[in-house]
This record gives C-alpha cells, structure tokens and sequence, in this order.
C-alpha cells in the first residue's frame, strides 16, 4: 500500500502516519516526488480497519493498493527515475555512465594501465574483481584485499571511483571500506542474506540479474536492498541461460526496457557477460544503450588473451576506445542535449 499525503500537507502529517505505521509494526519509506509526498508501506501484513484509519488522517490524500510483488522499486511507488550520486557522478540522471576495466585485478601494473587507459577514453567508474566467483573452484578466485587496495590506488591516480563484488556476507564490511559501489554477482542475486548485508551498508549496490531469473525475481532481489532503507540500488542485466550456445549468455535487452517500465531504479547493461565474445560487445553495447540502460558496464584488459579471467569477451584499449567515440555518437543522436564533446 502506499499513502499518498495532500500537497500542502506538512512535516507534522507526515511524522504521525509515520508513527500510525510504526504502531501496527509496519515500516514506511518516503517518496518525495516534486508534485506529492508517498509513503510507501512495508510489513508483513496490514492489519484490517488501519487503510481506513489512514485515509482519515490529516494531509493524506488517498491510499493505494500496490499490485505488484515489489513494493518500494516499482513505479507505483516511486514514478520519478532514482538518481544515484557517486561522488560528482550521476547514475540514471539522463546521461549514460560507463563502467569499464578488467574481469579481475591481477596486479596493480594491470588494473594501473587499464584504469588509466579507460579513463582516458572517456569511462566514469573504475571495474574490477578482486573476489571472483568462478565456476570452477581451481581458476583464479581473485586477488581479494590485495585487489582492493589496488582498486583503491587506482582511484587516487585516475580519480575515477570504483565498483567491485562483494561474494558474501563475511566479505561485504571490507569491500565497503575501499569501494564506491558494491557489486553483487548474478549467482547471487537471490543470497537473501548478502542483499540485506551490503544494504545495510548505505552504499550504492549494483545488482546483477541471475541467470535464470526473472525480471520480476531481479526486482525483488532490489526490494530486499531497498527494504534495509538503502535507496541506491542499480540494476545490471548481464545475459540470460538459453537454449542458444552461439553466445555465452543471451543478453536480454527486452528486460532493460521492461525494467524501465517497471521501476525507477537505473539499469545497466553489460553485453561483456551477456554476449562472451569480445566482437559482439560493441554492437550490444550500442543496442544496450538504445533500448534505454542507464549505462554500461564492459570488461577491458591491456592483453585479452592473457586474461586470468573472460579475456574472450575483455575489449583491449583500442577497441574500448573505438566503442567509446560510437557511445559519444550515439548519445549524441538518442538525446542531443546530453552530447557530450
Ligand atoms: C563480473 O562482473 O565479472 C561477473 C562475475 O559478473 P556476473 O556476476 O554477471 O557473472
Ligand atoms: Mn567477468
């Protein structure tokens, strides 16, 4: 349910529907939209008699029933897009943002050169794996609190903030001590226990969509994060199981635009994972951004086929900044007011 308070109503309103919802064990988040005030209620159920109790409170406009399973990330609740402000950075403010760098930190003589190399070329965030999960346990698992602080010496040189996994609860405190943005992997993206953690963290989290979930299972994996209080979520559509085997992944762009619908969180597209071949990434990429991502994340490494980790789907540096110029181009002719020189 959500209350949706009067225009002129004021703080004292807000505070005792607030308190009307504390009373019956429920939780509400506010929506400040620039036309209205909503509080969105959460809870395990609502008891009978409060919807009405509530509609005769002072300031409250009306109530509404939430149709949908997720409550706080969908439209109903929330119509105007979520902004996510990372340092000067803005993800789903209109302009696209992209993430780039390698699969995994190998050395800080690699993550070095390819942070400055994409940065360079124009990308925002800084990406790279320091715990890695790897379908085989004998492959290359990351260099982990290593890595991180060569993530970290990467931002103090190129100035570009960072995103990184974190692979599990006991994980989630040190990743949150050295990143800008936590990344949770799409093998867990139903770890109901990491969501809740890395929430609970206050830091912007990128959800990665399971392989084989649904969009709708992927927008409850952003409820869980939402429903600790942490409003920063990104959704990152990385490629789906199908039956095809021409591709790694089958990267499903009619879910970035179904997601659009759907919520007002930012929605990333990640055609590395989501096509596994390096020359497939570039007009994914492209499509990614025209079916409406907030965003891109690509996998980019200085020596591709020397990669400890998908150096088949890893762009080198002059391939990333070739992608980069078609981006520009792209933008340019989506939103000419977003054009960047
Ligand atoms: C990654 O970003 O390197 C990664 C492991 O992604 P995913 O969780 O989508 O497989
Ligand atoms: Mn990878």
């Amino acid at each position: 349910m959500i209350v949706v308070m009067k225009s002129h109503a004021d703080l004292t309103d807000r505070d005792a529907v607030l308190a009307r919802l504390a009373e019956n064990n429920l939780k509400g988040h506010l929506s400040e939209g620039e036309e209205r005030i909503v509080i969105g209620v959460v809870g395990a159920k609502i008891p009978a008699g409060l919807e009405e109790q509530l509609q005769s409170m002072s300031g409250v406009q009306t109530t509404l029933r939430i149709t949908r399973p997720y409550k706080l990330a969908g439209r109903e609740f929330q119509q105007h897009n979520t902004v996510i402000r990372v340092g000067d950075l803005e993800i789903g403010g209109g302009t696209p943002v992209i993430m780039a760098g390698p699969c995994s930190v190998e050395s800080a003589d690699q993550l070095l050169r390819t942070a400055h190399a994409v940065k360079e070329a124009g990308a925002n965030i800084l990406r790279g794996g320091a715990f890695k999960p790897r379908t085989s346990p004998y492959a290359f698992r990351g260099l982990g609190e290593e890595g991180l602080k060569i993530l970290a010496q990467a931002r103090e040189e190129t100035g570009l903030p960072i995103i990184t996994e974190a692979l599990n609860t006991r994980d989630v405190e040190l990743v949150a001590r050295y990143t800008d943005i936590i990344q949770l992997g799409a093998r867990n993206m139903q770890n109901f226990a990491l969501l809740e953690e890395a929430g609970q963290t206050g830091k912007p989290i990128m959800v990665k969509r399971g392989p084989s979930a649904t969009v709708e299972e992927w927008l409850l994996a952003a409820e869980y994060i939402l429903a600790t209080g942490n409003r920063n979520v990104i959704l990152c559509e990385r490629g789906i199981r199908t039956y095809e085997t021409a591709t790694r992944n089958t990267l499903d762009l009619n879910a970035v635009a179904v997601a659009k619908r759907r919520t007002h969180l930012p929605v990333i597209a990640d055609p590395s994972h989501g096509t596994g071949k390096w020359y497939l990434v570039q007009p994914m990429a492209l499509a990614g951004l025209a079916a409406g991502a907030d965003g891109l994340m690509i996998e980019v490494h200085h020596d591709p086929d020397r990669a400890s980790s998908d150096g088949p789907q890893s762009l080198n540096h002059l391939n990333f900044a070739q992608l980069m110029q078609q981006v520009r181009r792209l933008i340019a002719a989506l939103e000419p007011e977003l054009a960047v020189a």
